[in-house]
């Protein structure tokens, strides 16, 4: 495909954290977008029935079919995915889109068997690795059914962490969590990376979190800090992303910057080049 002359891998990242409005979707989006950028085939998977990540790529979240079809087992992931065919994506960029009947997963999975319902986004992501260098998974902020599959499916997780108080204390839960995963669902998942999200360089109390952070985290805690930046948060509204709304603001180069060192930490091979270069060319 494309000039590759090795087979993708196809890395599977989800983005997890039980607490509401962290950041989670906005650093999936935006990493998706620059890894396009950059070189990178991309899938973002909406696994939130919020269908966030999905609107935010301007995409109708009453449009179908959606994962839920997928989960559901009516479809194969592939034919519900589709491509996000703008400009600065260059053809690299795709979507597997939400939509609301997505909440019903987490009841209608409830009777199936322990040990199937964990699986069904694994059994449809895993075929798809061929095609990508790498899918995202948008998770909502719980750990139910829909969390449980993407930390079944994935190689690993990120989480987000919003620069507030008591963010530590969450925090741990989830590491519980990504810990009992570990131990039954999925042998191989580890924590990738924590992405320090709305940091403001104004109060001690985002420069703590921060300190603690990295100093219980050292290996995990991502150096980039977003900072909180109002562009960010208006982009979604546009159906945009940040690199196509407003490329040269804060929060733009703290995503591009962030997409670098994971492409790094990785060590991810592309050969378009950097992911910064080639998303500014
Ligand atoms: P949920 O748990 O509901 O899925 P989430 O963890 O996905 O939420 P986001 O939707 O990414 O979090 O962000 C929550 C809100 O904060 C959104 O309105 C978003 O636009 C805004 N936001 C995210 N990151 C930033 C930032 N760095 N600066 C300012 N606003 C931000
Ligand atoms: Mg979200």
């Amino acid at each position: 495909m494309e000039g590759y002359s090795e087979p993708r891998q196809g890395r599977i990242y989800c983005f997890a954290n039980q607490k509401g409005g962290v950041g989670k979707t906005t650093t999936a989006v935006n990493l998706a977008a620059y890894l396009a950028a950059g070189g990178y085939r991309v899938l973002l998977v909406d696994a939130d029935p919020q269908a966030n990540a999905t609107s935010s790529l301007g995409i109708d979240k009453q449009r179908e079919p959606s994962l839920y079809d997928v989960l559901s087992g009516d479809m194969g992931a592939g034919d519900a995915v589709v491509q996000i065919d703008r400009p600065a994506f260059k053809g690299r960029l795709y979507l597997l889109p939400s939509s609301v009947d997505l909440a019903g997963v987490e009841v209608e999975f409830a009777a199936m068997q322990q040990g199937e319902r964990e699986y069904r986004l694994k059994q449809a992501l895993d075929p798809l690795r061929p095609d990508y260098d790498l899918m995202l998974v948008d998770c909502p902020p719980s750990l139910g059914l829909l969390t449980l599959n993407a930390l079944s499916a994935a190689d690993a997780v990120i989480i987000p962490l919003q620069c507030e108080y008591l963010a530590l204390e969450g925090l741990m839960q989830l590491t519980n969590t990504v810990s009992l995963v570990l131990r039954g669902l999925n042998r191989d998942l580890y924590i990738m990376g924590i992405v320090m999200t709305m940091y403001d360089s104004r109060t001690n109390l985002s420069a703590q979190v921060v300190q603690e952070v990295r100093s219980h985290f050292p290996d995990e805690a991502f150096g980039t800090l977003v900072p909180r930046s109002v562009r960010l948060s208006e982009a979604p509204s546009y159906g945009l992303t940040i690199l196509e709304y407003d490329p040269n603001s804060r929060g733009a180069l703290a995503y591009a910057a962030l997409a670098e060192e994971l492409v790094a930490r990785i060590g991810l091979r592309s050969q378009a080049g950097e992911v910064n270069s080639s998303a500014q060319a």
